[in-house]
């Protein structure tokens, strides 16, 4: 059967939040799109044309937003959805394909696209060296969607199969003793000398990176924009004269 939608959705991955770090493929789909969606901080970032519409609303609204935008794209319209970092991790890719998934049978015909984005984790990577040499995971510690005990669950897991793992989310004002918990409960798994980074802001003016043993990691050394990359045993820090130490996790990584 041939389309009879003409309207489209792309979701794009915006980076970390300076200007060099979006891709040229998100400024070209930027610069094709009509209406764009997302949480007002992200909307803001765009530098829309007048006959470009704005439709800015709350981070907790995913849904909702994926919806008003897919009813917009089955109308015809070039609808552009907007994410911070990549659109594809912990944001709103996966709740569009969620409202596609459970809505109208014609909102399958919509052209969707995903353009992606350089994720915090990779920024905050690149800033310190490569934490991310080896095996990795990502989890977020916010406990909106999923049980905190899994969050646990996944922690102990990470831990144990020997995982660098990067944070999001790793506190809210409604969470704010989970970090120490998830602190205490990889204290329990895992050597005091692991090294944790709290790369805060990455690409932004307020930038702020900071490299503890987990001994010493405490929740007051992150906020919301923070990514935490806790390494693995074999992670190594490099320190060097004048310079901040470098972090790496060699490739080689890992014994049975
Ligand atoms: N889609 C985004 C993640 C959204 S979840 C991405 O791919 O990066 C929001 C979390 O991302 C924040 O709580 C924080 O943990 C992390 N984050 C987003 N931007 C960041 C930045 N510039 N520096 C560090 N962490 C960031």
């Amino acid at each position: 059967m041939t389309s009879s939608i003409s309207g489209s959705l792309t979701v794009i991955g915006l980076g970390p939040g300076n200007a060099a770090q979006v891709t040229p493929e998100a400024l070209a789909a930027i610069e094709a799109g009509e209406d764009f969606f997302g949480y007002g901080p992200y909307v803001d970032r765009l530098n829309l044309r007048d006959d470009q519409r704005r439709h800015a609303s709350d981070n907790r609204e995913e849904i909702s937003r994926a919806e008003a935008a897919l009813m917009l794209a089955a109308k015809g319209g070039r609808v552009c959805v907007v994410s911070g970092g990549d659109a594809g991790v912990f944001a709103m890719a996966a709740a569009v394909c969620e409202a596609i998934e459970a809505g109208p049978a014609e909102w399958r015909e919509i052209h969707f696209s995903v353009v992606p984005g350089i994720t915090a984790m990779l920024a905050v990577a690149a800033r310190v060296g490569a934490p991310l040499g080896h095996d990795f995971c990502a989890i977020s510690l916010s406990d909106n969607l999923k049980p905190w005990e899994l969050i646990e669950k996944r922690l102990i897991a990470a831990a144990e199969a020997g995982f660098v793992m990067a944070f999001y989310n790793p506190v809210s004002k409604a969470r704010p003793h989970q970090l120490s918990r998830a602190f205490d409960v990889l204290r329990a798994h895992l050597p005091g000398s692991v090294t944790v980074v709290f790369g805060r802001a990455a690409g932004r003016p307020d930038e702020r990176m900071r490299i503890e043993p987990l001994s010493n990691a405490h929740s007051d050394m992150a906020d919301m924009a923070t990514c935490i990359i806790v390494g693995s045993t074999e992670t190594r820090l490099i320190e060097r004269p004048g310079q901040a130490p470098l972090v790496y996790s060699p490739r080689s990584a890992g014994k049975i």
